[in-house]
């Protein structure tokens, strides 16, 4: 099993349909699969074999897409980067993985590696420009030396994709997604979604994070339909695409579904040829649904997912079964079960932790057993999320919270002991706290409570953020800080966030 082959497979017969639409450029099925094999053959000459990790740090383009399927047919494994990361994360990331590859955008965007483990071992490739390690010089050299046709080395048990995530101890953690997780959750997405060739789906979302890449990309290229691609997200754009180029799906974060709300009345989109408008990564209010209800005629269709799961659950594709609120049933082929903190079912219609189990579910995370074991309870998957099942309409899944400390900032995970760390390296922070605000467009809001060795001036606020923007992607680093003498504890010296947290105004 392997996803490249599997794709390629299904769409041989539909060599001349367009696959993928980036700004002017259209490739069809056939031009995507010539593209895959010169940068199989490239990568292949640079040494990428079976296993080996291929870090690519690139906004939305053709090549992201040329270079991860290219990657997958080789056996190897692709570790999407976030564009926002600052080189210190990057080094984090190549040292963890010991990737022997690292594809930057631009030259300004390569880490200095120097004085790493990984320094000497990655070789850096740019995508821009034409210098001796472009992408264009090196693809151009390698066609000298004749086509290495991929094999499709893989099982489907083994690994396709290394996705970072933030962990609870700080340093985030490499989740190991494999070649079935990934073809079984674009199998199912396509069958509940009723997704076929004849979607055109228009992608706003980065193809760094599962959301953008598992769900938009593959779902497209599974279903032998056409995806067209944004680099970044621009409300005025993205509506008249939907119109111009007849879209029939369109996925996004609730603060995307926010941002279009506010220019909506003045563009007054064409939608005469949308089917559903999905949304997940974060909870969707109840307000939104309803908003978007009002302006548009649409029942946003909301699903739920994760990193190490992939899509777990999601509203029914008949819209009037459609609900705020609630995100959904069990994808098929998963199994959800909701379970006290001391691993016991709850009784339906309690709240525990929501666990799963099936195909979809990752192999563990990288070169960490004793994470990976505590994660699962046996052969199951503890999301964190809280949530309950209504037994009286087919288990329907409502999400209530997250037992662990996780804040989700306009769909991006951040974890405060990450942050923390950072702002506790200023050499006049004594200590610090950070939590998640709530807000409108962002859902929430990264904020932190921090206490100084001594007084500073009044513009230190700003220091620190920068201090954290040189250090962190700019959606982990705090919008505001407030200093206080103190931090709230109870009896046993916990940090009482929440007493934080009431503690700003909200957004
Ligand atoms: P990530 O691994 O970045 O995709 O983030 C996964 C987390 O996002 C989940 O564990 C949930 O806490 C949250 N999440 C994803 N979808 C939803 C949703 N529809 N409603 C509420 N939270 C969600």
């Amino acid at each position: 099993m392997n996803l490249t082959k599997f794709f390629f497979e299904k769409t041989t017969l539909v060599p001349d349909k367009p696959a993928l639409v980036f700004e002017e450029a259209t490739y069809t099925y056939s031009d995507v699969a010539e593209a895959v094999k010169q940068y199989a053959n490239l990568l292949a000459r640079l040494g990428v074999k079976k296993g080996d990790r291929v870090a690519l740090q690139l906004p939305n383009c053709a090549e992201f897409v040329f270079l991860h399927l290219a990657n997958l047919s080789l056996g190897a494994i692709t570790l999407p980067l976030n564009t926002g990361y600052r080189p210190e994360e990057i080094n984090y990331f190549l040292d963890d993985s010991g990737s022997s590859i690292f594809v930057a955008d631009d030259e300004k965007f390569i880490p200095d590696i120097s004085g790493q483990k990984s320094n000497g071992k990655v070789q850096t490739i740019i995508r821009k420009g034409n210098s001796a390690n472009s992408l264009q010089a090196l693809l151009k050299e390698s066609q000298k030396s004749g086509d290495t046709v991929p094999d499709y080395p893989t099982q489907a048990d083994d690994v396709a994709l290394l996705c970072y995530t933030s962990g609870t101890t700080g340093k985030p953690k490499g989740a190991m997604i494999t070649h079935r997780n990934l073809i079984t959750n674009a199998v199912a997405l396509q069958k509940v979604w009723k997704w076929t060739e004849n979607d055109i789906l228009l992608n706003v979302l980065p193809m760094f994070h599962i959301h953008g890449l598992c769900v938009a990309l593959h779902g497209a290229l599974n279903a032998g339909s056409t995806i067209i691609i944004h680099e970044k997200f621009e409300p005025k754009k993205c509506i008249e695409t939907i119109g111009k180029q007849k879209c029939t799906m369109f996925m996004a974060v609730p603060t995307i579904y926010y941002r279009l709300m506010e220019v909506w009345p003045e563009l007054n989109p064409d939608l005469s040829s949308m089917r559903v408008f999905i949304s997940g990564s974060a909870p969707l209010s109840e307000e939104l649904f309803e908003r978007f209800y009002s302006a548009t005629g649409f029942r946003i269709l909301e699903r739920y997912g994760m990193t190490e799961t992939q899509i777990i659950a999601s509203n029914p594709y008949e819209e009037e079964r459609r609900k705020s609120k609630s995100v959904g049933y069990a994808l098929p082929g998963i199994q959800i079960r909701i379970a006290s903190a001391s691993g016991v079912d709850v009784k339906p219609g309690e709240i525990g932790e929501v666990l799963v189990k099936g195909e979809n579910v990752f192999k563990g995370y990288w070169q960490m057993p004793k994470k990976t074991r505590d994660s699962f309870l046996g052969e199951w998957f503890r999301t964190g999320d809280l949530g309950y099942q209504d037994e009286k309409d087919e288990m329907r899944l409502y999400l209530v919270g997250r037992s662990k400390e996780l804040i989700i900032s306009g769909g991006y995970n951040v974890y405060p002991k990450e942050v923390e760390d950072v702002i506790n390296q200023h050499s006049a922070v004594e200590e610090s706290a950070v939590v998640g605000i709530s807000d409108r467009e962002y859902g929430e809001k990264v904020v932190a409570a921090v206490v100084l060795k001594e007084k500073q001036p009044a513009a230190f606020e700003d220091t620190l953020i920068k201090f954290c923007k040189g250090k962190l992607a700019s959606y982990k680093c705090p919008k505001k800080i407030v200093f206080l003498d103190k931090l709230p504890r109870n009896a046993l010296g916990k940090i009482q966030k929440h007493l934080i947290i009431e503690g700003f105004p909200k957004g």
